[in-house]
């Protein structure tokens, strides 16, 4: 595409009519924005023509890279054939349910149904509506209340962002809504301290039968988790943890929702996340890499005993104009077709995912201020520490973290810091010569960070 505007223009119309989220528009406006024009592969550039490496993936969620160009030619022939219908009131379009029929698929045992949205967050609203009305026609009605955690995130709605756990979130707007409580998260290095991984996610996992036991088992609807938090810095819970909650939402009858916005399609190895933990929720959200984020889409994915009961209440007052936008499911049809058929998921558990790993550890551990190195699949981080042997963290969390993130962007790496943890989830087609660009660049700015 050609650009007619030189940055500055940009610059100065993005400060007069643009209001950018998560974002201080004060000192965004001292600044200017970094105007981003075009991608290929892991790649992007600016307008001055700085070429990046896209450690996170965009919001980690261009799963299948930049610059495909089959994906465009789908939506091309889509937008001809019928640009939109909608599936309300008994109609559906073939773009949709081609869509429906491959998630069954890729989707594990028992997953037959998905509902579709336009992001994550709207997935979240949905799976809490879903949540109750289930146990509504349960006939248990005054089963409504949620449990979320501390430091979780689940999106930017209302319910999603109360239903998250980051308090920055909560203090602007009166959140969380009624019927949301929180349990703190499993994040061994700050709460296990002394503790083997095994027993800190038991205790862990205790927290949250505490909660449903303070709340009562009779007022409880779910139990909502991402599998690994991943804007909460990539928290990896030990692998005791899942299953122990599974164990506990059972005995309580309880729904268990893995919440798999980042997790899903490919992201840990795996097409969803709770398979890298081996557990097995009744409801998993997801949006991002369900179409790479070529075109805005969610699903909510239901085990099909959620689906029979829901279809039992009649009808469901809920939906979107453009849940299941045939755009949208044509791009995010040729998106999982191509992660599964090109062999995209199956190379991060194979190859790139383990090379990932261990070069990962093998490059960060020996920073002085680095601790915690960890990940999975093509998903990982480390903490910034004031002291390691104390495991002391920085005391205004957050600030290193920040100081750290620009260096790297300095020095055309994006990575991104949840706090003190540098994160970094990059498109799943990073080839090992890549994953090494990646890793070199980290460590030189590492160095000139400590
Ligand atoms: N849930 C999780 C786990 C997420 O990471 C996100 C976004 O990062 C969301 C929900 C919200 O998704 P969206 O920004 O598409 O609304």
């Amino acid at each position: 595409m050609k650009h007619q505007r030189s940055t500055a223009q940009w610059r100065e119309m993005d400060a007069a009519h643009h209001l950018h989220p998560f974002t201080d528009t004060a000192s965004l406006n001292e600044q200017g924005v970094r105007m981003i024009t075009h991608a290929d592969g892991i790649y992007l550039w600016d307008s001055e023509g700085n070429k990046i490496l896209d450690g996170m993936a965009g919001l980690w969620c261009v799963n299948i890279g930049y610059g495909r160009k089959d994906l465009p030619e789908v939506a091309k022939r889509q937008m001809e054939e019928l640009a939109y219908y909608n599936t309300f009131f008994k109609t559906s379009h073939p773009a949709v349910v081609e869509l429906s029929h491959l998630l069954a698929e890729v989707a594990p045992k028992g997953f037959d149904h998905v509902f579709y949205t336009n992001s994550g967050s709207e997935s979240v609203d949905t799976m809490i509506r879903m949540v109750r009305r289930y146990w509504d026609v349960k006939g248990k009605p005054e089963k409504k209340t949620l449990i979320g955690r501390w430091n979780g995130y689940h999106g930017s709605t209302i319910g999603g962002a109360s239903l998250g756990g980051m308090s920055y979130m909560h203090e602007q707007g009166d959140l969380p809504i009624p019927g949301i409580v929180h349990v703190q998260q499993p994040w061994h290095y700050k709460y296990g301290k002394g503790m083997s991984a095994d027993e800190f996610g038991k205790l862990a996992a205790s927290w949250v039968e505490d909660k449903i036991l303070e709340v009562g088992a009779d007022k409880v609807a779910a139990f909502v988790g991402e599998p690994i938090q991943g804007a909460g810095g990539v928290i990896i819970p030990p692998a005791t943890y899942w299953p122990e909650v599974e164990r506990i939402c059972r005995k309580y009858d309880i729904l268990l929702v893995a919440d798999e916005v980042i997790c899903g399609f490919g992201r840990t190895g795996h097409w969803f996340g709770h398979q890298q933990f081996g557990f097995t929720p009744d409801i998993f959200t997801t949006a991002k890499g369900l179409s790479s984020g070529y075109m805005p889409i969610g699903a909510v994915f239901v085990n099909n005993e959620v689906a029979a009961t829901l279809a039992a209440g009649g009808d469901f007052n809920h939906g979107f104009t453009y849940s299941g936008h045939p755009v949208a499911a044509a791009v995010a049809h040729a998106n999982v077709k191509a992660l599964r058929d090109e062999g995209i998921v199956a190379a991060v558990h194979e190859d790139t995912g383990p090379y990932m790993q261990k070069r990962w550890r093998e490059a960060f551990s020996r920073f002085e201020h680095v601790d915690d190195v960890r990940g999975v699949g093509l998903i990982q981080a480390f903490t910034l520490v004031k002291d390691k042997a104390s495991q002391t963290l920085f005391d205004n969390w957050g600030e290193i973290g920040l100081m750290c993130r620009d260096i790297f962007f300095k020095h055309g790496l994006i990575m991104r810091a949840c706090g003190d943890h540098i994160v970094s989830a990059p498109p799943l087609i990073i080839s090992k010569d890549q994953i090494d660009e990646l890793i070199a660049t980290a460590v030189k700015c590492m160095e000139i960070f400590e």
